[in-house]
């Protein structure tokens, strides 16, 4: 497998590689990686494999390939961006708090007194802050409020700073929902420099990769939610309350939203959990009504907010969400096209769809147990759009299939686009390319060590 990476990488073409659990797969891509000295992005499907990469196997591999320090590797591990504390959101927060309860107030000092220490603004290092947070919602520093390079703490910013070490780096360890999230800016904002957090890098490699077509599909798809509405509506409320521009017809926009969307999303459909929205057109025939005063409702509040004399940077961000989501309920309601389902589910609190039911945390008991209805339109089939929204650089018209099995795993043959390129072999095997090929000695020599050490 080593030897098939190494080519692969050499002539830039995909291969795809499937080996179970223990067959050795992460060090046999890891070697050719750093040997080949290009940046790679490795993507994985858990936090498991992506620690285990960062802290065990990329050191232990680095130990046992340049054991005199001759080489050091640079290495980074980024998170997807709500992981991350937007700090331009903690200090209008502390010019203006906005706090409830006396947990947030504990949890707000608490994130206000990490700030002035942490070097990486991950939440991970505040092991006292509750998973679900809402507080740390309020202060994260996800893509749809961030204003870019127009922030004045653009330069001190932990994401800017995550995305300087990522292009400095051999090695970048991401999640698939990060690259995907990633992917499907970049392509929203259509080559934006801001845009995105991953650098230009030589090869992507995806481990766990039976996880990718789910949460492709979930990037490229389109969902809209009463959370969407609810937080719309907050962040105008707040900015406006902030910079003194509250109006009556501000007021108004912001309150016909709010309407709008409660009326609309209690007509859909009732039922638990996710299920497909098979009866959209019948839906609109008898609420069309609703459906159209929501619309118009978010229209009017992005013509009211580009009506602001004075206009803050946030104001185009919240004109361009309000925008958006105008736009996306039009699709999720209208849109006929065969290669999309179309779903509603419900969840309580701020549970994102398709994410696994939990128990409700404090803050989720303190916001009163909402429940959150989202409308959802996924793609069937993700490939299409992936290879009509990127350009490849790799040859995918050969691909190279391989797969290894245990020893004792009975002998099957490799599905592949080619079966002609697949091969089946396992560790020891007399043909293994890794013990027959011409794969470096120094590089097998560190293989097996750290095999053996396992
Ligand atoms: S650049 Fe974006 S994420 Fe960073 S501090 Fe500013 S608004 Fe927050």
């Amino acid at each position: 497998m080593a030897q098939a990476v190494e080519e692969a990488l050499e002539e830039k073409r995909h291969l795809i590689v499937e080996a179970g659990t223990g067959t050795g797969k992460t060090l046999a891509y890891l070697l050719p990686v750093i040997r080949s000295g290009k940046r790679v992005i490795i993507s994985t499907g858990t936090k498991n494999l992506q620690e285990q990469l960062f802290f065990k196997d990329v050191p232990a591999l680095e130990r046992a390939l340049f054991p005199e320090g001759d080489r050091k590797l640079s290495v980074c591990y980024m998170k997807g961006r709500n992981n991350y504390l937007c700090r331009k959101k903690l200090f209008d927060l502390t010019d203006q708090p906005v706090l409830s309860g006396l947990e947030e107030i504990e949890q707000y000092r608490a994130i206000a007194a990490w700030e002035k220490t942490t070097q990486t603004g991950d939440r991970a290092e505040l092991a006292e802050l509750p998973e679900a947070s809402a507080l740390w919602h309020k202060l994260d520093a996800r893509a749809d409020t961030c204003l870019g390079q127009k922030c004045k703490e653009w330069e001190h910013c932990f994401i800017t700073e995550m995305r300087r070490r990522a292009a400095e780096s051999d090695i970048i360890i991401v999640n698939h929902h990060l690259f995907f999230a990633d992917l499907s800016i970049k392509l929203e904002a259509e080559g934006a420099p801001d845009a995105g957090v991953l650098p230009e890098c030589a090869a992507v490699i995806f481990d766990e990769a039976h996880e990718l077509e789910e949460v492709a599909g979930n990037f490229f798809g389109i969902s809209v939610s009463t959370l969407q509405m609810d937080e719309l509506t907050r962040d105008v409320e707040r900015l406006l309350q902030r910079e003194k521009l509250y109006t009556p017809q501000m007021s108004g926009a912001i309150q016909s939203v709010r309407e709008r969307s409660q009326l609309f999303f209690s007509l859909l459909p009732a039922s638990e959990g996710r299920f497909a929205f098979d009866s959209r057109r019948e839906f609109l025939e008898e609420n069309g009504e609703e459906f159209l005063a929501l619309n118009q409702a978010l229209y009017r509040l992005g013509a009211e907010l580009e009506q602001l004399p004075q206009k803050p940077e946030e104001v185009f961000t919240l004109t361009r969400r309000a925008q958006q989501l105008q736009v996306q309920l039009r699709f999720v309601m209208e849109n006929e096209d065969p290669n999309t389902v179309f779903w509603i589910e419900r969840r309580g609190f701020r549970g994102a769809p398709g994410a696994p039911a939990r128990r409700k945390s404090s803050d989720e008991k303190h916001a009163g147990g909402r429940t959150n209805v989202f409308l959802q339109a996924t793609p069937i089939e993700v490939g299409q759009i992936l290879r009509a929204r990127t350009r490849p650089r790799a040859r995918f018209d050969r691909p190279l299939a391989l797969r290894l099995r245990k020893p004792g795993d009975p002998l099957r043959p490799a599905r592949s686009a080619r079966s002609t390129h697949a091969t089946v072999r396992q560790p020891g095997d007399r043909r293994d390319p890794a013990v027959a090929g011409d794969y470096p000695r120094t590089r097998l020599r560190a293989l097996h060590q750290l095999r053996a050490d396992e």
